[in-house]
């Protein structure tokens, strides 16, 4: 049996990290048979991936179907339609650049569905697209803190998404200075903070992103 990763936690608990299923099954046995120890076993969560410039007009139930017609080979490699409409789950739509046309859909799928998505292109009806990884990670646009939206936010006072002084929004900001409160609050040695709060490579909310990825099940 081969152990991917062996943790311990602050309980004296210890997570061990197995390579397939089976050695997960193997591990329990051995674990639960002896007298001293107790198993629970972690359940990662499903990744998500998201297939951008889809028609709007296809619903969820045409969309998945459209997928399934025009990508034979896709719906073969995750064993047949059945095991397919199994494995592939639409979860929720964003606006897409052009919103009265497209639609961004989230589809929430399988480790093996998901290494077939990334695989190929994908043809919905007539336009091919490319899905990719989806990590969901809210951030208020008051605070920039994450995990709430502004309008359950605490905090009193509008923080400038730009410039990370207080009073003021990120459209309104007159400063010259532009500090990432995101990463100025991580305080972390090293890190730059000479962005915008809302920066898509901000290294701090890369590094929570980093974090809910280890959450979830993407396979061997
Ligand atoms: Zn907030
Ligand atoms: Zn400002
Ligand atoms: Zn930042």
């Amino acid at each position: 049996m081969s152990i991917a990763k062996i943790k311990k936690i602050k309980s004296g608990e210890v997570i061990v990290e197995c390579v397939n299923k089976q050695d997960v099954e193997k591990l329990k046995t051995i674990v639960d048979t002896s007298q001293d120890l107790k198993s629970k076993e972690i359940i990662k969560g499903n990744p998500r991936i998201i297939l951008q410039n889809i028609d709007k007009n296809l619903d969820k139930t045409n969309l998945i179907e459209t997928i399934c017609k025009n990508n034979r080979d896709l719906v073969e490699s995750c064993g047949g339609m059945d095991q397919f409409h199994k494995q592939v789950k639409e979860k929720f739509r964003l606006g897409g650049r052009d919103k009265d046309k497209c639609v961004s859909v989230i589809l929430d799928v399988t480790s093996e569905a998901r290494k077939e998505f990334l695989k190929r292109r994908i043809i919905s009806e007539w336009e091919s697209v490319y899905a990719k990884d989806y990590i969901s990670l809210v951030q208020c646009f008051k605070c920039y803190r994450f995990g709430h939206k502004s309008d359950k936010c605490k905090e009193s006072t509008q923080i400038c998404g730009k410039c990370g002084h207080t009073g003021h929004d990120f459209k309104n900001c007159k400063s010259n200075d532009t500090k990432c409160i995101v990463c100025a609050r991580a305080n972390e040695k090293g890190c730059k903070i000479d962005h915008v709060a809302r920066d898509k490579k901000c290294p701090t909310m890369l590094k929570i992103k980093e974090k809910i990825s280890k959450s979830i099940d993407y396979g061997q």
